[in-house]
Parts: C-alpha cells; structure tokens; sequence
C-alpha cells in the first residue's frame, strides 16, 4: 500500500487563488488564522480550489473529520443532504468531497427506515467495492463500522461513539458494529 502523504490546511490570507484578505469573508477568522472548520472559503493545498468541494482528499484524517463533521452539524433537513449527494452525481473516479461526506453521513443518521434502503443501494453503487458483511435473517445487509469508517473516511472511533448515541437513544440503525443491531 502506498502511503498518502498529507498537506497542510492553508490559512486565511495565504491562499495562492482564492483571496481572503484581510479576514475571511465567511468564517471571519483573521489572515494568519486557520479557517473555522467547514468554511466555504478555505482553498485545498492541493488543487487549489475550494477545500470542501474538491476531491482531493489530501488533508490528514483528523483534520478531514473535523471537516467533515462541522459540515455534518451544518445540515437542518434531509432534502439539503439529499440535494448534496444528488447534485453531485457521478463522478466516477473521483473521491467523495467532504461536503458529501458530510451529506451522506446526514442522510444515514436521518432518513427514515424505508428511505434507507434505498439509500443503502446507492450507496452500493456508489462503493461497488463496498459489500455488506453482515446479515439479517431478511436478508437485509448491513455494513460494519469499519466499513463506514473507510467510506465515509471518519475515524472507526467517530463511527463506534454514533452507533452507541444511537442505539442509546433508542433510534435504531441499519449497520452492523459488529454485532447486528437490530432495527426498530
Ligand atoms: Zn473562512
Ligand atoms: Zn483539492
């Protein structure tokens, strides 16, 4: 496996496309600051466009999930989220950007029961890689945290600490951690 290296977020002010000088327009941290987490503004080190809507993916995975969840908590309704991931298409061979990490990870945590299958589906499609390991006895599959963790690219922990948010307030879930959880 080749090791990813990772760049460094680029503070307010010293974008080399994007501008935002002397504060930033959206986050209003000051130039010489990181951007809030999130912010709209910020440019990805790598393509030089905007870090939330790129595929680049080249940030460590703790920053991405810090990314990833402000976006996350930005979200009020699931036809934002569904508007996201539906806009975005296919984009075949191309990573996920952090908004739509974001969005699915919404849509997961607040679809209703028979809006998820579906969405379980495209998901499949979308991760044909992505196999469910585990099972109910209908048939239906579920995916492990692991497997959430990789294609949602947040940490196993993050993963591990919604399930049990979940299953602790009563909501039940469509995944698997491991053990199968069970459906309300
Ligand atoms: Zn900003
Ligand atoms: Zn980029």
């Amino acid at each position: 496996m080749k090791l990813k290296k990772y760049l460094e977020r680029v503070t307010v002010g010293s974008e080399l496309v994007m501008a935002c000088n002397p504060s930033c327009p959206e986050c209003r941290q000051p130039a010489g600051e990181m951007h809030a987490f999130g912010c709209g503004c910020e440019e990805c080190p790598g393509c030089r466009k905007i870090l939330i809507g790129c595929h680049c993916n080249c940030l460590s995975p703790a920053d991405s999930a810090k990314i990833i969840k402000a976006l996350h908590d930005q979200f009020t309704d699931v036809t934002d989220a569904a508007e996201v991931v539906t806009a975005a298409g296919d984009e075949p061979g191309l990573d996920a950007s952090y908004l739509i990490h974001a969005a699915m990870q919404y849509l997961y945590e607040n679809v209703a029961e028979a809006l998820r299958a579906d969405l379980n589906r495209g998901f499949q499609e979308s991760h044909p890689d992505l196999v469910p390991l585990l099972q109910d006895e209908t048939g239906h599959g579920y995916y492990t945290a692991e497997q959430l963790s990789v294609a949602l690219q947040i940490p196993l922990i993050e993963v591990h600490e919604k399930i049990d948010a979940m299953v602790a307030a009563g909501q039940g879930i469509r995944f698997g951690n491991h053990r199968l959880q069970k459906v309300n």
